[in-house]
């Protein structure tokens, strides 16, 4: 009996072991070996399990780590390694048990989640840029990781885990092309405009040359007196044998073509000249209002850019005045600031664009000399829905009152919310209300039948 009880026991153990290392090999087989995450295996698994059977449902995002690339070019491979384990613990943080986290290649995550209506997608989607989007110190220094995400519906975008994975894809392409940090939701459109995407990239390289490109200007009305006190200039691209494109698709693809330094040249000269021209013939108060991206600051060529136009237009630098988006001010490379500072010695103004969209981080406004907020259309658009809604946008009058900065509102599109703006103190409206923006001989026209005439010096 001694020798069976031993028998017993070796056979025991050894069955232990075969249990056991059996599940080591299906842990590495199914498991990442950085992160200990599992993988794309597991994820299809778990989306055929949540949707069999009725009322089966399943969303699947895509998940890009923005700028994992010059993490890993900078601090080296072994940080980069570091900060994913660290983005790992955050995501897992930020999904629940009704989901499966995995990773699917260096900086890429994928979610398979149980839900798979919008409220709850969105939902996940934030808790990821709040939690995962925490500062992180590797290396003596503090990373903000922000990502990029597209998300595909079960059985709305395809029925198997492949094609929503596909389609989690091109959606997460959007994302980024649209300028990262945030997510997209996938819809049919999304294909053929990756397609368009890709072919309209090379076409831009002729735009200018070709003569495509077109400045269109939208009127600037000062809320007191209803007169038009300046323009903003607009880019618009009309391709030859093509519908128009939105310089919200362009522009970003001039940035990473390198297309923006010339194409942007070209604008502050356009409107430089223009503004020019119509200073001395009817409007001698005309001013203009001209965009400028990140990517211009970059080779430090935007001082020079800005000098030409003013030298070949004669304009004066009071009348030029340049919309910066906040994200911009945040680049401490390129001497963003430095290159501010000699633009304001000539004398030409600057404004923050889409103010309130995104990071509003108060604390630059004090340092940098910039005189106008330009309050984001998205809060104009809303501010007459609730009460809520317009206490914010009063808010965001409040602090520019106190730190002294003229405010512009854009995108006005009803009597209703003027009225408001002027109870706020807001000085200056722009928005469809009065004129969406449109060609030289339209602007005019339009400038000239307003309430008579802009207001003459
Ligand atoms: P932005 O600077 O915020 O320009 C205002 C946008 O709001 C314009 O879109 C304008 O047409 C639109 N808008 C004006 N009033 C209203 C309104 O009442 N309601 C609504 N719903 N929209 C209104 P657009 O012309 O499509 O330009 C889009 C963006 O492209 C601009 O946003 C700007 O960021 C960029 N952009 C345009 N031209 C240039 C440029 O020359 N250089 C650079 N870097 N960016 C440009
Ligand atoms: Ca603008
Ligand atoms: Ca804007």
């Amino acid at each position: 009996p001694q020798d069976l009880r031993t028998m017993l026991q070796r056979y025991r153990d050894e069955n232990e072991k075969v249990r056991k290392s059996e599940a080591e090999i299906s842990r590495m087989v199914h498991h990442d070996f950085l992160t200990g995450l599992p993988n794309r295996l597991i994820a299809e698994r778990d989306f055929n399990d949540f949707t069999s059977g009725p009322g089966g449902a399943a969303s699947v995002f895509f998940i890009d780590l923005d700028h994992f690339k010059a993490v890993n070019d900078t601090l080296g491979h072994a940080i980069g390694d570091e900060l994913l384990k660290a983005i790992t613990l955050k995501l897992s943080a930020a999904v629940n048990r009704d989901a499966t986290l995995c990773r699917v290649g260096g900086d890429e995550f994928l979610i398979v989640s149980r839900r798979r209506d919008e409220e709850t997608v969105h939902a996940i989607a934030e808790r990821i840029r709040v939690h995962a989007g925490e500062p992180v110190e590797m290396g003596g220094r503090v990373i903000m990781p922000t990502f990029s995400i597209g998300i595909a519906r079960f059985p709305d975008d395809g029925s198997d885990f492949e094609t929503l994975a596909r389609k989690a894809d091109i959606a997460l392409y959007n994302a980024k092309a649209a300028g990262r940090n945030m997510f997209r939701l996938y819809d049919e459109g999304m294909n053929s405009q990756t397609l368009t995407h890709i072919y309209m990239s090379g076409r831009l390289r002729e735009a200018l040359t070709r003569g495509e490109m077109k400045v269109y200007y939208q009127p600037k009305i000062a809320l007191k007196t209803g007169l038009v006190e300046g323009a903003e200039a607009l880019l618009r691209w009309f391709p030859e044998g093509g519908a128009p494109v939105s310089p919200e698709e362009f522009i970003p693809m001039a940035e990473i073509t390198g297309q923006i330094d010339e194409l942007g040249r070209w604008v502050l000269r356009e409107a430089c000249l223009q503004c020019r021209a119509w200073q001395m013939d009817r409007f001698p108060r005309m001013k203009i209002s001209v965009n400028v991206s990140a990517a211009q600051f970059k080779r430090g060529n935007l001082v020079k850019a800005v000098q030409d136009a003013l030298d070949e237009s004669g304009l004066a630098p009071a009348c030029l005045e340049l919309e910066l988006t906040e994200s911009i001010l945040l680049h401490e490379e390129f001497d963003v600031r430095g290159q501010i500072a000699r633009i304001r010695e000539m004398g030409v103004t600057f404004s923050i664009d889409d103010f309130g969209k995104g990071y509003s981080n108060l604390g630059y406004l004090g340092k940098l000399d910039i005189g106008t907020l330009k309050i984001d259309r998205h809060f104009i658009a809303h501010m007459m829905n609730t009460e809520r809604d317009k206490a914010l946008v009063g808010a965001i009058f409040a602090i520019a009152k106190a730190l002294n900065l003229k405010t512009v509102a854009e995108g006005v599109e009803n009597e209703e919310s003027i009225k408001a703006l002027k109870a706020f103190g807001c000085s200056t409206g722009q928005g469809f209300y009065w004129s969406r923006p449109v060609e030289p001989a339209a602007f005019e026209a339009y400038a000239a039948t307003i309430r008579g005439r802009v207001r003459r010096a």
